[in-house]
């Protein structure tokens, strides 16, 4: 049975003084032990708020992830940060490939690829984000679009361990606009099949793919009510201490 996983991608936003009353509101109207509860939680969070989070929610039973790293070990990358430096920081977990990465900053599905790989093997837990384009999905294209993206972004893993799925449809990130619980479903049934022809059905069962697109508390419960989907990717709605802990309880049933 596959936990449920709820992230928080805080993008650019905040700073270190608006943490502590954050979580203390999060961890106010979050019902029940976080720690026992059958929904995981992170946070991804800006580079500079790693630290000062880490400390505040791993006493919450949270976990705090970078929202990007380097492929290389180090060099001359100025600007990046490496898998060493954030578990020198004792940062257990980073996004790859979240779709934002990839329009503004020139992510390709090689560098996911390579990220993915690098992230695995200094034992990070890695969300590696995928998705269409609105005019992909307008000309029929998304399922050629998910299966080079997942397939690309798996090339150089030998298996899944510590690799979680995110489907976000470009078109519903930050736009308000979600993608519906059965288009949804169809894209996770998807990516699991192809999962499932590379590293076989039982880690095709056990990979956990969550979807992000303007998940909010009031659509939450339809999209995790789906069998394909076991958590969700939250930008905006993760911004807001009560309505993310909202969602959780929503998760939690
Ligand atoms: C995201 O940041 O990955 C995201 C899905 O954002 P939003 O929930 O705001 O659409």
């Amino acid at each position: 049975m596959r936990k449920t996983m709820m992230v928080g991608n805080w993008k650019m936003h905040k700073t270190s003084k608006e943490l502590a009353p954050f979580f203390a509101e999060f961890a106010k109207n979050t019902k029940g032990d976080i720690q026992k509860s059958h929904t995981e939680i992170l946070f991804a969070v800006p580079f500079t708020l790693l630290s000062k989070t880490n400390e505040i929610a791993s006493k919450l039973g949270i976990t705090i992830a970078a929202q990007n790293v380097n492929e290389n070990a180090s060099g001359a990358f100025t600007g990046e940060v490496s898998t060493e430096m954030l578990a020198d920081i004792n940062i257990k977990a980073t996004l790859i490939g979240h779709s934002e990465r990839r329009q503004y900053f020139g992510e390709t599905d090689t560098a996911v690829a390579a990220k993915t790989l690098k992230a695995q093997a200094a034992g990070l837990l890695a969300v590696v984000c995928v998705g269409e384009l609105l005019e992909e999905r307008e000309s029929n294209k998304t399922n050629d679009v998910i299966k080079k993206q997942v397939e690309t972004a798996l090339s150089k893993v030998a298996n899944l361990e510590n690799i979680i799925l995110a489907y976000e449809p470009v078109w519903a990130i930050g736009t308000g606009k979600t993608a519906t619980p059965q288009m949804a479903q169809e894209v996770h049934k998807l990516m699991r099949d192809i999962v499932s022809q590379k590293f076989g059905e039982s880690a095709a069962a056990k990979v956990q793919i969550l979807y992000g697109g303007s998940a909010k508390p009031s659509n939450i419960a339809d999209l995790l009510e789906q069998p394909d989907i076991d958590g969700g990717l939250v930008g905006g709605a993760s911004l807001k201490a009560l309505d993310f802990a909202e969602m959780i309880n929503i998760s939690n049933g």
